[in-house]
């Protein structure tokens, strides 16, 4: 053993690091990574024996309490508006400790993939008042030792068009959701909603994540009005969409325009293609639409492009195991990424760049950086998304993680 280490400090040995040919030691003490040196230690306190370690991974963009409910859909969602008229029916049913076992149960296939912080948008409404918004605040202490969770104070039936939706955004903020949400297809007047919430945001100083431009229509484009309000109030850096996906269907040199506006904003987008791909492209009779962000549009543009599950087993997105490298290998094969250069960038957008579109620094596998990674029996990004799937051992904050030890 080496000696000299305080009983905190431990050291993982033959650790594989993205850019770099040889192994290393991770030193990791107090939480943190101390030092990153070449292989030597005889004797480490875990031999990583060559696999490959990775920034925790991040879901960007992840809807808890709405998981998990194929069994209670009297049919199945024909569209985005039926799928959110349907589950809107079904809050009816949603009670604290019914949304705790579900999000529990994903957070759990989550953190089995390498997941160590989940953005969770979570819904107020007329029927569901701050109920989802108390149970998932809960929860975010709850798990706090095993996952770091955001909560997205998210307005998914409107707030123009809801009688409570406005007291209960502020209420949710004062609460301690981390991050103000928005979505403003669900109001009459979308410019109306935003300012609404950038109004919030900036009152309280949270960032924004927007749900936003989900469709195949070219000329729905509120990205044009959140990048020139986060522009106007200086937040760039602080805002976050997802979907995105009319974007898709403008004509290339509008949407190279468009995405340089959204790169000079320093907003993230964040793709959600399993959602994308099964409500969008519906009424395309020759060759559906895949129906998603232009994701290498936006990445030549400069935009820092995430991927995020979204929804699993509910009428968004009836299917899904909750795996994070499960949605970034459909991403893959959907955007023609399938280069180890392409794959490492995908593999980015479920790390590096995820971190970035949450908002996380210090997150990266480098000297004096918090000690939370995932490591998997990989040589190369790219076999994340064959059958290296699931990560062999997770580390946050200098801590081994055990699956078993997480509530139920
Ligand atoms: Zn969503």
């Amino acid at each position: 053993m080496t000696t000299g280490r305080s009983p905190q400090a431990r050291i993982f040995g033959r650790a594989r690091l993205r850019g770099r040919a040889d192994l290393c030691d991770l030193h990791v003490a107090d939480g943190r990574i101390v030092q990153i040196g070449a292989s030597e230690c005889e004797h480490p306190d875990v031999d990583l024996a060559g696999a490959l370690v990775l920034p925790g991974l991040v879901e960007a963009h992840l809807h808890l309490e709405k998981a998990y409910l194929l069994d209670r859909m009297p049919r199945e969602a024909t569209s985005l508006a039926d799928a959110i008229a349907l589950t809107s029916q079904l809050k009816s049913t949603f009670t604290p400790a019914d949304i705790r076992t579900r999000s529990l149960r994903l957070i759990r296939a989550a953190m089995g993939c390498g997941v160590t912080t989940v953005r969770a948008h979570v819904e107020f409404d007329d029927v569901l008042g701050l109920t989802a918004v108390e149970a998932i605040l809960a929860l975010r202490e709850e798990v706090r030792d095993f996952l770091d969770l955001q909560v997205v104070a998210f307005p998914q039936e409107g707030l123009t068009s809801q009688r409570t939706a406005r007291a209960l955004f502020c209420s949710a903020i004062e609460l301690g959701a981390d991050v103000v949400g928005g979505i403003p297809y669900a109001d009459d007047d979308p410019g109306e909603h935003l300012d609404l919430a950038f109004d919030l945001a900036e009152r309280t100083g949270r960032p924004l994540d927007f749900h936003l431009d989900f469709s195949d229509d070219p000329d729905q484009l509120d990205i044009i009005g959140v990048a020139e309000r986060t522009i106007a109030r200086g937040l760039q850096g602080r805002v976050t969409v997802g979907h995105l996906t009319s974007l898709g269907s403008v004509e290339p040199a509008r949407a190279c325009a468009i995405a340089d506006l959204i790169a000079q904003a320093g907003i993230s987008v964040v793709a959600l293609p399993a959602t994308d791909v099964f409500l969008n492209g519906r009424a395309d009779q020759v060759a559906p639409r895949r129906g998603l962000t232009p994701v290498r549009l936006l990445l030549e543009a400069g935009v820092n492009v995430a991927l995020a599950t979204n929804n699993v087993q509910n009428p968004f997105t009836p299917f899904g195991r909750g795996r994070i490298t499960e949605t970034a290998s459909l991403l893959a094969a959907l955007c023609h990424f399938g280069s180890l250069a392409e794959t490492d960038t995908v593999v980015e957008m479920i790390t590096d760049r995820a971190a970035v579109a949450v908002g996380l620094t210090d997150h990266a596998v480098v000297e004096g950086a918090p000690a939370t990674f995932a490591v998997f029996d990989a040589r190369t990004a790219r076999d994340l998304l064959g059958d290296a799937d699931r990560a062999v051992l997770v580390v946050k904050g200098g801590r081994e993680i055990d699956l078993e030890q997480v509530p139920r």
